[in-house]
């Protein structure tokens, strides 16, 4: 790998304190060009703009992958959350949008030298990360629609504060509508850019009513729960947690995973099924619907205080967190800040 370090840090530019998400970037990115047919030595380089033809064919059809991870000080260390995952799930998007394989090992490797590079950029602060951004674009200069022969690979980092200026306070969501955001066998399963364009309008419009986030339904009956905007989501009924089973217009979250893998640990009943809105409206009026959450990198846990369908608002919890939402955020978040014990090899460490 080559490095090449940055002569000025803006690193004493930055308001650690005050961290929005997403806005200020560490001092150096990683790259990695894909040509004759494989990918080429990754460099290390200061953090800037790129240079590229504004022929390139992914500005005008959209052949890109990103992902999205962090990485967590704690107190000795610096826990990246589950990198494994993400490059599994890095390699399943990018076979969908025909960019080549990238093996695990140079995945891992270049984002583990670019968190080493820029240690100084994860914040210290409680519930504060840096924010790792892995993108693949495909670079070659043509307007004909057809598979690049290049590609380019870059991570990037920012440091983050809270996600949601709510907080772990429950956020309201309100169902599609007239939009729909993914079909069977489209790309609702693949982490590409296409699914966030064509989210922004509808999120605009719930922006506009009053609430924080789309709650989307499926394409066909415009009554099963797919997901929110930027998470998965999971309802508690009658003591049973219960999320959309991947259906291939549902993005795989690790936060998902994570979430079903120690329901399954801690004997909580949990399906992975279709659930309708009407099942979700009828166990609210039946006083059954306990909890309702998100679950992404980002927020880790979003506990979800109000849905709105039509003209049915469901209110959860009395707006508050609920007990099991809580203990899953405590989990998660005690692992990625090494409070709790690693018990299950979710972090990748790099020694301070
Ligand atoms: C990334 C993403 C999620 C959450 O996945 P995590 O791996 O938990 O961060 C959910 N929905 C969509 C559309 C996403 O892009």
């Amino acid at each position: 790998m080559k490095i090449e370090k940055t002569l000025q840090s803006k690193r004493h530019g930055v308001d650690f304190e005050n961290l929005k998400f997403g806005e200020r970037f560490s001092d150096h990115m990683a790259s990695c060009e894909y040509r004759d047919d494989k990918w080429q030595t990754p460099e290390i380089i200061p953090f800037g703009n790129i240079s590229v033809s504004p022929a390139m064919c992914c500005f005008h059809y959209g052949q890109m992958v990103f992902e999205g991870l962090k990485a967590f000080y704690a107190g000795d260390r610096i826990n990246i959350f589950r990198p494994e995952k993400y490059h599994e799930r890095h390699n399943r998007s990018c076979k969908r949008l025909c960019i080549p394989y990238m093996d695990q090992e140079l995945f891992l490797s270049v984002i583990k030298a670019l968190v080493t590079l820029d240690i100084d950029w994860v914040p210290r602060g409680s519930g504060t990360s840096l924010y790792i951004r892995p993108f693949v674009f495909a670079t070659e200069n043509f307007l004909g629609v057809k598979v690049s022969d290049t590609y380019r690979f870059m991570v990037i980092t920012s440091p983050v504060g809270a996600y949601y200026k709510e907080g772990l306070n429950p956020v309201k969501l309100i169902t599609s509508g007239a939009y729909t955001r993914a079909a069977r066998g489209g790309l609702g399963e693949v982490k590409t850019p296409a699914n966030y364009a064509a989210s922004l309008f509808p999120a605009e419009e719930a922006k506009n009513k009053g609430y924080t986030q789309v709650l989307w339904l499926d394409g066909i009956e415009d009554k099963f729960i797919e997901e929110v905007g930027t998470m998965n989501i999971c309802f508690v009924i009658n003591d049973i947690l219960i999320t959309p089973s991947l259906d291939g217009t549902i993005l795989p979250g690790i936060t998902r995973d994570s979430v079903i893998f120690l329901a399954k640990e801690w004997g909580i009943k949990i399906e992975e099924r279709p659930i309708s809105i009407y099942e979700v409206i009828d166990a609210s009026k039946k006083g059954t619907l306990q909890e309702v959450f998100g679950t992404g990198t980002a927020a880790v846990i979003s506990p979800v205080g109000e849905i709105r369908h039509k003209d049915e608002i469901i209110m959860v919890n009395n707006g508050r967190i609920g007990e099991l939402s809580q203990k899953f955020y405590d989990e998660i978040t005690g692992i990625q800040y090494g409070k709790l014990k690693d018990k299950y090899g979710w972090t990748m460490s790099i020694l301070l």
